[in-house]
């Protein structure tokens, strides 16, 4: 998946540009900038990338994801669903709002269940936070027809997904607004940044202006301008954005690597009777930023997993022991460990989380394994590595 892994001289040259006129911040400073305003050809660029007519380049991903949300209306109290399988990010996005994340279950794409957010839909939902998770996706037509029944705005996390599509669609084109990150392990980096895109132009307005304190960005006068509502700094750099601005244009490269090297791994390893692949929803196309497939049980699986390190087979995870993307190890957020107090509403809010149990969530992800796919490899380390892979699971199942 990392761009990083691809750094080179577009890169440097982009943001030499930046440094040699000195202007480090995307606004203001016409007169000394010499044309170069990365931060905005960024947003063309991931517009015309992503099918989308407005974009907001903001300073992470998880920014991307709270920037979102605040952009269409959600606040204190409202309940946005989103999966058990994520990054701590989705629910630190939801409750920098004062919202309440409602966890519910995944399903065999590794994504929300279309049928557990259905269940658990009350009169405070507010909005559907689907989360695209490595490399592939949601089933988004379901989703959207629950999101439309509903009266809910679909929110896409496609920060593991960047290039994957769905009927032709960009992921992150089709909810109400999409979510990026472009952080140092993202298919491509600004070493850290984020973006919001969407089709509606409320939705970018907003966006736009919370992002910067609430400037209205009308005219040349950053001090003149006015704040027709409160806002916050999720600014990117024009550093940041010069990488970004080298790596988009390299993206249609990256994914085609990505792809080739998926093929190979999905064609050697489903040759193993017991190995199933990850289900792709009719009409979607993974980026192929990860392989993932399902052993039969977890015991299995964490001895598979034990062996591919004992084996010099690196960057796979099984994420029902991971700290950071499953439900089960997130401690701080079921004991509410906050370094300021948190309002009643979102604690009466998270109880559940306390006795509630994720067995579809758990069937899934304690087969799973997840397989980063890097740029840099070659087709013949692939190819060795698939073999290798496939000789150890053998063995074990
Ligand atoms: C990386 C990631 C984020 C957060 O992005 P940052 O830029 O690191 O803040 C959010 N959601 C998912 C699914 C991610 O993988």
């Amino acid at each position: 998946m990392p761009g990083f892994e691809l750094f080179g001289d577009l890169e440097r040259k982009e943001v030499n540009d930046v440094l040699d006129n000195g202007v480090l911040m995307r606004y203001g400073f016409d007169g000394m900038r010499k044309g170069h305003w990365k931060a905005k050809e960024l947003e063309t660029e991931l517009g015309k990338a992503f099918n989308s007519k407005h974009v907001q380049l903001v300073s992470s991903g998880t920014a991307a994801v709270s920037v979102a949300l605040a952009s269409a209306g959600v606040g204190a109290g409202d309940e946005v669903i989103m999966p058990t399988f994520t990054f701590v990010a989705s629910f630190e996005a939801i409750m920098m709002l004062g919202a309440i994340p409602v966890l519910v279950d995944i399903d065999d794409t590794l994504t929300l269940d279309p049928k557990a957010v259905e269940a658990a839909i009350t009169d405070k939902t507010k909005a559907v936070m689907v989360v695209h998770m490595c490399g592939s996706m949601a089933n988004l037509n379901e989703l959207q027809k629950v999101c439309n029944t509903n009266g809910l705005v679909l929110v896409e996390d496609a920060c593991q997904a960047i290039g994957a599509t769905y009927n032709g669609k960009p992921l992150g084109s089709i909810g109400d607004l999409g979510c990026f990150s472009f952080d140092f392990v993202k298919t491509i980096t600004c070493g850290e940044g984020g973006a919001v895109i969407t089709n509606n132009k409320d939705f970018y307005v907003n966006a736009d202006h919370y992002s910067d304190h609430g400037h209205d960005h009308i005219g040349s006068d950053r001090g003149a301008e006015t704040h027709p509502f409160l806002g916050y700094n999720f600014r990117i750099s024009e550093l940041h954005a010069a990488v970004g601005l080298a790596q988009v244009r390299r993206l249609s490269e990256f994914l085609e690597i990505q792809r080739k090297y998926l093929t190979i791994f999905q064609d050697k390893l489903s040759q193993i009777p017991e190995v199933t692949l990850r289900t792709v929803p009719e009409g979607g196309e993974e980026s192929g930023a990860f392989f993932n497939f399902f052993l039969p049980d977890l015991e299995t699986t964490r001895k598979v997993i034990q062996a591919f390190k004992e084996n010099g087979i690196d960057a796979c995870w099984n994420y029902y022991d991971n700290n950071w993307h499953y439900i089960r190890k997130w401690d701080h957020l079921k004991d509410l460990k906050s370094l300021f107090p948190i309002t009643q509403e979102v604690k009466d809010g998270l109880k559940y989380l306390k006795t509630k149990s994720f067995k579809q969530s758990d069937h899934f992800i304690g087969r799973n394994i997840s397989c980063l796919i890097k740029l840099s490899w070659t087709q013949e380390e692939v190819e060795e590595r698939a073999k290798k892979m496939t000789e150890i699971i053998s063995q074990m199942v």
